[in-house]
């Protein structure tokens, strides 16, 4: 299985508009973060999680060409508002792409792109909605595991594939919902800023988490201007724990 991580920062992204602080303005390229998203491919199968509106760059300077479903964390714009980009896959394949997500989730996304999800005037459709809900799944031959976080307030998805898990935009996760994510050997989870945040974890409450999960290694997303320069913080961190920057690409 092979994770490339498409996107890793916060709903603004990195470098901010109109922001002049030293993150924003830094050369380096692992400074720059397109809003949060990433791309398993397993068993020949790519499965997108999240769709912002950075994804026409990112599918384009990854060279992705096809998408056998997507899976979506919430509903937030950061997180959706790519998915009418999506459409040449469908057309140049042929083909309607499954849409996987909570019922609340696919009823706000129907809402923004009506048009999507019904037959257009040549008979063909962009995207089918598959409601999912927390619990082990097994869609187009994949299993995964969809898990509970909370987004401050908001109950949302994250995934676990085997040895690897996804979580995004986790303010809160339940004990019996962490003990669904041991024995992970790699971890990608949001990490914020320095400072508290009522919706995201920040730094020490991410390292606290870590704590408690142990995975082999760890890569933080979903990062904000606030952290940090990419080379300070990463100083800062245990050699099994890196700040995920965007076009990684991980094995497994
Ligand atoms: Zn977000
Ligand atoms: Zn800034
Ligand atoms: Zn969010």
């Amino acid at each position: 299985m092979n994770l490339t991580i498409l996107g890793t920062g916060t709903s603004i992204g990195v470098p901010m508009i109109a922001c002049n602080c030293e993150v924003c303005l830094s050369d380096n390229p692992k400074d720059k973060r397109l809003r949060s998203s990433a791309l398993l491919s397993i068993k020949h199968k790519n499965i997108l999680i999240d769709c912002g509106p950075d994804i026409r760059k990112q599918l384009l300077s990854n060279n992705i060409l096809d998408i056998d479903f997507v899976l979506l964390t919430h509903e937030h714009n950061d997180h959706v508002i790519g998915l009418d980009d999506l459409r040449p896959i469908c057309y140049l394949n042929n083909k309607c792409i499954p849409i996987l997500a909570e019922q609340r989730v696919i009823d706000s996304v129907i809402q923004r792109f009506p048009y999507l999800f019904k037959k257009n005037r040549f008979g063909s459709q962009a995207f089918e909605a598959v409601p999912i809900a927390p619990g082990k799944h097994h869609y187009n031959s994949i299993h995964f595991e969809a898990i509970r976080v909370d987004h401050g307030g908001l109950e949302i998805l994250s995934f676990r594939f085997d040895k690897l898990a996804y979580i995004t935009d986790a303010k809160r996760i339940s004990p019996e919902n962490l003990a669904r994510m041991l024995d992970l050997e790699i971890l990608i989870i949001n990490s914020l800023q320095i400072d508290e945040h009522y919706k995201h974890f920040n730094l020490r409450e991410t390292l606290a988490v870590i704590n408690q999960l142990k995975p082999t290694q760890t890569y933080l997303t979903h990062i904000s201007h606030r952290l940090g320069l990419h080379e300070e913080i990463k100083l800062k961190l245990p050699p099994n724990i890196l700040l995920a920057h965007d076009n990684l690409n991980l094995s497994l």
